[in-house]
């Protein structure tokens, strides 16, 4: 398997599966001679957070950094700065740990891309292979999800997925983290709604709503793109004959439409300490598709342009104090101000 994503938010004690992949570069914005006779409608569009950061789609872990703090995870994507050591250290070793996890289930194979396109089949060539495994009541590590929510293209990569012993799918998340106790509450909220998004986004794979054209019209893909050669190779060894991106589009659509896979019952979270991997605790996490579907929506609408981008509340202030851009955030001074103000003595008349 192989794949591509980023992560956004800057946590210092987590590791995620997510951050074992590769970042896509950002794509640069179309020509302005590309863009067709609705010019003041385009000029309007290019305004959205989406458009500023050239970015055709969001990743699963971005969206719930937003829920930590979303003007940090905003800075991290406009204004990205070096990992601290440390945080890089930490991050190394959970890639580590979670490379390890995948190759207990399946080998890597490294295969030259030359297009966009050639990348994003690498994606969907790994989805495909493990729906089989999945029918059979096999367990998988490291499964693609790709959906598009509130008109938004969602992309993510679901850590595992096994049948328990009740026979129920269940999607374990592992987090390493450097100190050896369980997160706070906030931690804890911002991972809950990130397996939330999974569940929600693989839920929708398997009833077949992820349509060919989804990844035409959100990413730009083309699907006349003939895939390289020791992809369609690839391709051919784990059963699909494949010439171009749309053969693949469609393959796609139709496994996961007749794949008879059932919804995710089950989500876990399994915290681990990293230096010694002692199991700090593991947390069932509940789900409520009408609140994970109006988090989604009210994050989807600060990169939709339809709001303005919020920092923490003052009771989550806590969380500047260790943030890296501190001291350029304007949500925080603007609070400390409000502050201040109110607690000014009032002048006598
Ligand atoms: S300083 Fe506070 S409000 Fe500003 S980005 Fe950092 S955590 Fe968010």
């Amino acid at each position: 398997m192989a794949g591509a994503e980023a992560d956004a938010a800057g946590f210092s004690d987590l590791s995620d599966s997510e951050l074992l992949q590769a970042e896509e570069p950002r794509e640069a914005e179309e020509p302005r001679s590309a863009r067709g006779p609705d010019g003041a409608g385009k000029r309007k569009r290019a305004q959205r957070p989406l458009d500023r950061c050239a970015l055709r789609y969001l990743c699963v872990t971005g969206l719930a950094g937003q829920s930590w703090c979303e003007q940090q995870m905003v800075f991290g994507m406009e204004q990205p700065r070096p990992l601290a050591p440390e945080t890089a250290a930490l991050l190394d070793t959970g890639k580590s740990i979670h490379l390890a996890r995948e190759l207990e289930v399946h080998d890597l194979v490294k295969i030259p891309t030359t297009s966009r396109e050639d990348c994003w089949a690498i994606k969907i060539l790994n989805l495909l292979s493990v729906i089989p495994v999945l029918q059979a009541g096999g367990h998988v590590r490291e499964l693609p999800v790709f959906g598009v929510i509130e008109g938004v293209f969602v992309s993510g990569i679901i850590d595992e997925l096994c049948y328990n012993t009740k026979g129920e799918l269940e999607l374990n998340e592992l987090k390493t983290r450097s100190r050896p106790f369980m997160p706070g509450k906030a931690q804890r909220k911002k991972d809950h709604f990130q397996v939330s998004l999974y569940k929600y986004i693989f839920d929708t794979m398997v009833q077949g709503q992820l349509k060919p054209d989804v990844f035409t019209n959100h990413i730009h893909l083309r699907p006349e793109q003939l895939l390289g050669c020791q992809l369609r190779k690839h391709a051919q060894k784990i059963g699909f004959m494949i010439t171009s991106f749309g053969d693949l589009l469609e393959l796609m659509h139709l496994n996961l439409m007749f794949s008879d896979i059932p919804g995710i019952d089950c989500l876990k979270i399994e915290y681990s300490h990293q230096e010694s991997s002692v199991p700090l605790g593991t947390e069932v996490v509940p789900y409520e598709e009408a609140t994970v579907k109006e988090k989604a929506q009210y994050y989807l609408a600060y990169w939709k342009g339809q709001r303005e981008v919020r920092g923490v509340d003052i009771e989550e202030a806590w969380k500047c104090q260790s943030c890296g851009y501190s001291e350029i955030c304007n949500w925080r001074k603007k609070r400390a101000e409000g502050l201040e103000k109110r607690n000014e003595p009032k002048k006598s008349k």
